[in-house]
């Protein structure tokens, strides 16, 4: 499930697999959908995530 947390003030939805955030939770899901599948993280997803790594 992508997870909605506070980062800074803002709204990041967070890739509960990779631990990577972004601001748009369609990215988000999209990436955690990736993931699942793939066992690995797209590039072209991850390019998006203002959030990096599991903090
Ligand atoms: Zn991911």
């Amino acid at each position: 499930m992508v997870q909605n947390i506070a980062d800074k003030g803002r709204k990041v939805y967070k890739c509960s697999i990779c631990g990577f955030g972004y601001t748009d939770n369609a990215i988000a899901k999209k990436c955690e959908d990736f993931c699942k599948k793939h066992g690995a993280c797209s590039l072209e997803i991850t390019k998006h995530a203002v959030l990096r790594g599991n903090s």
